[in-house]
């Protein structure tokens, strides 16, 4: 099948920078913008905006890359893009919020590592992001400098617990770490027998696609079998570049999920979702988890029902592939929840009635 999938347009501001310097994520990173009177240069905003933009940005740490600025309308203040990286006023008004939704430090016996499951971790090893998604959970952490010793200190739990046997290599965001660091990381976890699975959690592809060079798939191969889970939460994400790096990993043999969030103004509308899933299959990533908003202190504008959300998931079954549908899920200081609107009508000792996505009710006899 044909990838639709077209380069992400440079934002005028950059016309002049030549084209090595654009593909190379260490000029991305230097040429981040961290400053509002650079931002808004390049995006139009009210001064009111502007104004709640420098005080919500003082309270959060943001950022973003060039190349993700340019998947930005800057004429557009609904920019699904913009709602998920710029800073915003709104986020100062959420009374109901909280500042560690999952309860991440209480099940920290190390600090940033998690260990919530029986069988496996989450472990923290880094703390910058290439941009700070607004709706951010972890937004404790990316403000907060990871401790000197805490990754040697994770290790010896892990070496002590021979019941772990997947760790899931998250942050802030682990490809921030340069490759030499990142293989010093993944080669002690693999030194540990019982470690069996490993996984890295990325937004990387989404928002700096040139991070993922065949050097670096390179050295993540060598710690097969290693998994990679993204996070692309809107069609526009799915750029050429993105491809290109999902392609390279892909190549490396390195499976590719997404991770999406579900986000009121951002991708609540049955289209976006039908296309974004689409999409993720057209570049070989498998939508993995779609969660339902935390209930993170600054991100009350992204939250919705989980009725509507229900309605929304139930809405594609049966109209894209079941390979795009991701599972739904609350995720609570247990775990994650799986939810699925219901499609059993109703159960008897006759047998059952089902909903189908078409509309019909199937009575499916029950067995002896
Ligand atoms: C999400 C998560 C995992 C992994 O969960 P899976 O359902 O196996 O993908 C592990 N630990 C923590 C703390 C998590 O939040
Ligand atoms: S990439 Fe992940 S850790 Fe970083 S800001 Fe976004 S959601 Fe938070």
């Amino acid at each position: 099948m044909h990838i639709e999938a077209v380069k992400a347009p440079r934002h005028p501001a950059y016309r002049n920078i030549a084209d090595a310097e654009w593909n190379d994520w260490r000029w991305q990173m230097s040429a981040g913008i961290r400053d509002i009177d650079k931002l808004t240069n390049c995006i139009s905003v009210s001064a009111q905006e502007k104004e709640g933009m420098r005080r919500a940005g003082e309270a959060y740490r943001w950022s973003l890359t060039p190349y993700f600025l340019g998947l930005i309308d800057p004429f557009d203040p609904t920019c699904p893009i913009r709602l998920q990286v710029l800073p915003d006023e709104r986020e100062l008004f959420d009374p109901d919020g909280l500042e560690d939704p999952l309860l991440e430090e209480k099940h920290s016996p190390v600090e940033d590592m998690i260990h919530l499951y029986p069988n496996r971790v989450a472990l923290c090893v880094s703390d910058s992001c290439a941009a700070y998604c607004r709706h951010c959970f972890r937004k404790r952490r990316t403000l907060r400098k990871p401790r000197p010793d805490s990754f040697d200190r994770a290790l010896e739990y892990i070496k002590g617990h021979s019941e772990i046997c997947d760790v899931l290599v998250t942050g802030g965001d682990p490809l921030m770490l340069s490759d030499e660091i990142l293989h010093d990381r993944l080669s002690r976890l693999r030194e540990i027998k019982h470690v069996k699975i490993l996984r890295i959690g990325s937004r990387l592809p989404a928002t700096l696609p040139m991070r993922i060079t065949p050097e670096l798939a390179g050295m993540l191969a060598e710690f097969h079998p290693l998994y990679l889970n993204t996070q692309f939460n809107h069609p526009r994400e799915i750029t050429a570049e993105a491809a290109g790096a999902c392609d390279i990993l892909s190549r490396a043999g390195i499976q590719l999920g997404n991770q999406s969030v579900l986000l009121k103004g951002v991708n609540d509308r049955r289209e976006t979702l039908m296309e974004l899933f689409q999409k993720l299959l057209l570049i070989r990533v498998k939508p993995y988890y779609i969660f339902h908003p935390h209930r993170q202190r600054g991100t009350r504008h992204f939250r919705l029902s989980i009725d509507r959300g229900l309605e929304l998931m139930d809405s594609l079954r049966g109209y894209l592939p079941g390979m795009a549908i991701p599972t739904y899920a609350v995720d609570t200081p247990h775990g994650k929840v799986p939810i699925l609107k219901d499609r059993i009508v109703s159960n008897d000792d006759n047998g059952t009635r089902l909903r189908t996505f078409d509309g019909e009710i199937w009575f499916e006899k029950k067995e002896d």
